[in-house]
Formats: C-alpha cells, sequence, structure tokens
C-alpha cells in the first residue's frame, strides 16, 4: 500500500544545489512533484564560496541553500524532510521511493544525491573546515591558497595530482600520506620536483587544530609540521545505490553515466549534480538539473 497513492509527473530525489534547482524548474513547468531530502547538502559545508557567479564578495554555502530554498516556496513547494531507503521501478514504467515516513509514486524520478567527502581521521575536522583550514576542493577555492603553506593528504600517493594543482596558487606544497610510506615512481618523483612540491615520505599519525589556525601534523616518526591549509584528497562516496540498485551504468567509482538529456540508463531516471561523473561544482549541478527539469517536462508533455 503506497502511504502517498497519488501519481506524481517527477520525485526528485536530495534537495542540494542541483535538487532545488530541478524543483524550481519543474514548479515554474507547472508539474506535480515532490522534493525529499536527509539534510546533507554539500553547500552546507562552504564557508564562502567565491567563484559561485553573482556575488563578487562571495556567499556562505547555507545563504545559497536558503535562498534557493525560498525560491521554492514562492512557488509553493516545500522539501520532505526524509532519506529514501528504497527506489522501485514498475511494470508500468513509473517509480516508487519509500523513505522512513512515506512512499510515493511518480512517472520520473531526478536523483540529485550527491557525494559525501572522505574526512581525514581527526577530531577537530568540522571546525578546521568551517575556518578554510581544512579543504576539499582547490577548484573552488585553489585561489584563497594564494601565497600560503598548503599540504595535500592522500592515501599513498592518491594526493599527487591535486598537490601539483595546488602549487599554482599556493607559496609552498607538501605531499603528505595519511595510510602508508609514499612510494613514488622516477616519473612521478620528477613531475612532483618539476612543480616544486615537497615530499614527506613518513606516514602521518595525527592532525590537530591549533587556536591560530594552522593545521598541525604529526608523523608517525615523531617529526611535526605545520600548514595554513591542508587538502584532503581522500576521494568521496557517491550516493548512487538507488540508481544502481535499478541497473544505472555509472563509472567504476559509482559516479552515474547520463546522455545529453541527464537521464541514466534507465528509462525515466534522471541524475544531477556530484552523483553524475564529472566536475563536482554548484554552477554544473545547476545546469545539469536546469537540462533535467526541462526533459523531463518535455517527455511529460509528449505523454499527458
Ligand atoms: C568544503 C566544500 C567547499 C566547496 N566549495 C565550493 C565552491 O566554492 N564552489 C563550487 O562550485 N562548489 C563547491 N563545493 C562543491 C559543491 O558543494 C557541490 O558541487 C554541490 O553542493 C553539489 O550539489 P548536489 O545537489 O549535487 O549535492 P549536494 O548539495 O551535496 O546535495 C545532495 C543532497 O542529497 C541528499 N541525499 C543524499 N541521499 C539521499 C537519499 N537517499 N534520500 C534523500 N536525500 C538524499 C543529501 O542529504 C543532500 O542534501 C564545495 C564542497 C565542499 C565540501
Amino acid at each position: 500500500m503506497i502511504s502517498n497513492p497519488q501519481e506524481l509527473d517527477c520525485i526528485i530525489i536530495g534537495a542540494g544545489a542541483a535538487g532545488l534547482t530541478a524543483a524550481t524548474y519543474l514548479a515554474r513547468f507547472r508539474r506535480q512533484f515532490i522534493t525529499i531530502d536527509a539534510g546533507q547538502s554539500r553547500l552546507l559545508s562552504i564557508p564562502t564560496s567565491h567563484n559561485y557567479p553573482g556575488y563578487p564578495a562571495g556567499i556562505h554555502g547555507h545563504d545559497i541553500l536558503d535562498r534557493m530554498r525560498s525560491q521554492m516556496v514562492h512557488y509553493g513547494k516545500s522539501v520532505v524532510a526524509d532519506k529514501v531507503r528504497r527506489l522501485e521501478k514498475r511494470p508500468d514504467g513509473s517509480f516508487i521511493a519509500s523513505g522512513e515516513h512515506g512512499e510515493w509514486h511518480a512517472r520520473t524520478v531526478i536523483l540529485a544525491t550527491g557525494v559525501v567527502d572522505v574526512p581525514p581521521d581527526f577530531p577537530d575536522v568540522q571546525d578546521a573546515i568551517a575556518r578554510g583550514c581544512l579543504r576539499y576542493c582547490p577548484i573552488c577555492d585553489g585561489y584563497e591558497a594564494i601565497g600560503k603553506k598548503a599540504a595535500v593528504i592522500g592515501k599513498g600517493k592518491g594526493g599527487l595530482g591535486e598537490a601539483i594543482f595546488v602549487r599554482h596558487f599556493a607559496a609552498e606544497v607538501t605531499l603528505l600520506s595519511l595510510t602508508e610510506a609514499l612510494d613514488l615512481s622516477e616519473e612521478d618523483r620528477q613531475r612532483l620536483a618539476h612543480a616544486s612540491v615537497r615530499v614527506i615520505h613518513e606516514p602521518v599519525s595525527s592532525m590537530r587544530l591549533r587556536e591560530e589556525g594552522m593545521i598541525e601534523v604529526q608523523l608517525r616518526d615523531g617529526g611535526q609540521e605545520r600548514f595554513e591549509v591542508v587538502y584532503a584528497a581522500l576521494g568521496t562516496r557517491v550516493n548512487s545505490e538507488l540508481a544502481r540498485s535499478l541497473g544505472a551504468a555509472c563509472a567504476p567509482n559509482g559516479e552515474l553515466r547520463v546522455d545529453e538529456h541527464q537521464q541514466t540508463s534507465v528509462d525515466g531516471l534522471y541524475a544531477v549534480g556530484d552523483v553524475v561523473a564529472g566536475l563536482n561544482q554548484i554552477t554544473v549541478a545547476m545546469g545539469h538539473a536546469a537540462i533535467a527539469a526541462t526533459a523531463v517536462h518535455n517527455r511529460l508533455r509528449e505523454r499527458d
């Protein structure tokens, strides 16, 4: 028995940058839809974004979220707080999404569930992110690292490419490894030397945020280093399980593959934002959502 038996035009799962953009478009297309969200948007971790267009002085991530939510409210729509646990496809091609508090039935689904950053395991992580000392995305905020003393921490040599990227901005960059001693090939060494990236082969044992806004890194051999900015290059966990349970095609890391209308390999299931293979940026997520919502509207228009 479906607890919300009305067949909707669309279920949007996830209400971050991508899901809320899709919601605004679908509201303005006068579609019947619901937006369900588990409340963990990466926008909430952004201290200040300086590359989000239209805000020359920057804007806090939670302000972007608040503004987008109010735009939905303006069209009489709201976000249902829930986590979708199961997504099923019926023989007639429609979908049922089941959360902890309800079940919804719709002709299409837009999946906007994003990714979760893998943090280094130290107690002050949230505080360090809020203060801009621990970062995840040099494309977003490498500019703010100009002239600083930075480090990139990966697993083994996983942070190598990012360290070279960050060196374009920071005055000094050190490559660190969290789990194991760095084992570099001759080619790796040459690339790092060419970019003037310093390498510490000894693995990191712990990290702490110091009061003066520096991150102090302890090495397993007892050594100690301090950095103004540390980029974590430990990867992400992609929230694509719901699509994969329906057989949607994805990259080896779980990011979904989509066509030019943002449709996955499952008919009627669209995916937008960070959960899709590609560049994880707010503007990209919004662009995906505009394309998917318009494709959903056109598809339903032809079948209404
Ligand atoms: C520290 C930091 C700084 C950043 N700075 C910038 C920047 O300056 N510029 C920039 O362009 N980008 C920046 N980014 C990246 C940006 O935040 C993301 O690209 C953007 O938020 C992606 O939007 P999204 O909608 O795909 O995912 P999100 O905004 O993460 O939203 C996904 C939503 O889906 C929900 N969800 C997941 N699974 C379920 C489920 N099963 N049921 C219901 N809901 C679910 C989540 O709880 C979440 O609310 C930054 C990211 C971080 C972490």
